[in-house]
């Protein structure tokens, strides 16, 4: 018995004769909160300098006791807000690669400039840590449009303190691309290698991929969309785009998604919309071990249709 009432991404993959089911757990994505030093327009978090949803130590000791109990992780994927904020983001960075993951910071560079971040850089370098930054575009003008006033130059600075490090060169260094409005994102190849051509040319600036992203229908981006007459048009663009090559890669079926307060979801988008994993009721790693999270159903929405479009859209990028 389906606990979500039907959507329209089931809808398309029984038509597609799809089933959306979990394969090995290899990624623990964790998210620390929404506390973050800048509010663009696009965010699904929400996030913001007043926000006080912030994980506590103790949930963060949990995300710790999981990375040695769960023995199929290859990944851990921190997130926020800006994660880096939040008073475990270290030990917890540190603990990922005792275990010999691959532990990845997401994020927006502007941080690294932040009071009591100044040694962030050197953190990360030292510990081996790979870097996701969001810059969606490389000019100033459409960076500021969405991101806020002089948050580009502040990003190319980051950047260039990135790459002094190694980063973009012998360390990890992806950048995150997502549109700016409803639209879906150019092919992938295409794009990185115009932003390496600008990036490099215009700022010196160097980095190792580009990951492209779809707008997710939740959050500020969905609000803005409704408040404009604009969200059944992009929800029609998702829906008519619909790709099902991209269901065995979506990232719900290998991932943990963690919240600030220890609730775990099939991935940080049914996070922010609130969507426990299950469908069901929300359930803490407090106090659920892993296997009984591993049983429930992937939970889905409308909102999936974000996952599925055109190329197909994750945190690691396009999937198709
Ligand atoms: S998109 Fe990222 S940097 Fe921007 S407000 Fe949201 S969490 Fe902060
Ligand atoms: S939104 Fe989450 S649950 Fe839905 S398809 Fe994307 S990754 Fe999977």
């Amino acid at each position: 018995m389906p606990i979500l009432a039907p959507n329209r991404f089931d809808e398309h993959l029984a038509a597609a004769g799809c089933s959306l089911d979990r394969a090995r757990l290899e990624v623990l994505q964790v998210n620390v909160g929404k506390l973050c030093n800048q509010t663009c327009r696009h965010c699904h978090v929400n996030a913001g300098p007043g926000r006080s949803e912030n994980m506590p130590g103790e949930v963060a000791e949990r995300c710790i006791e999981l990375l040695a109990e769960i023995d199929t992780l290859t990944t851990l994927d921190i997130t926020g807000g800006a994660p880096e904020l939040n008073d475990s983001f270290r030990s917890l960075a540190l603990a990922g690669r005792e275990h010999g993951l691959r532990v990845i910071d997401r994020c927006n560079l502007t941080v690294l400039f932040e009071p009591g971040q100044e040694d962030l850089a050197d953190f990360l370098a030292d510990n081996g840590i790979d870097v996701i930054a969001s810059l969606p575009c490389y000019t100033a003008e459409n960076v500021d449009k969405q991101r806020g006033d002089g948050v580009f130059q502040t990003s190319i600075d980051a950047l260039r303190l990135l790459n002094e490090k190694g980063y973009g060169k012998t360390r990890r260094l992806d950048l995150v691309y997502n549109p700016l409005g409803p639209s879906l994102p150019p092919p992938q190849e295409s794009l990185e290698a115009d932003y390496r051509q600008r990036l490099r040319e215009d700022f010196g600036v160097e980095f190792t991929s580009l990951i492209c992203i779809s707008n997710m229908p939740i959050g500020r981006f969905r609000s803005d969309l409704k408040n404009e007459g604009l969200l059944d048009g992009y929800m029609e663009k998702l829906s008519d785009a619909f790709n099902p090559s991209t269901i065995g890669s979506l990232m719900c079926r290998t991932y943990l998604s963690i919240d600030w307060r220890g609730f775990a979801y099939d991935c940080d988008f049914n996070q922010m919309i609130d969507l426990p994993l299950g469908g069901d009721r929300q359930r803490n790693i407090l106090e659920t071990p892993v296997a009984e999270l591993l049983r429930q159903p992937i939970a889905t929405g409308d909102h999936c249709l974000g996952c599925t479009a055109g190329s197909g859209s994750s945190c690691r990028g396009a999937l198709a």
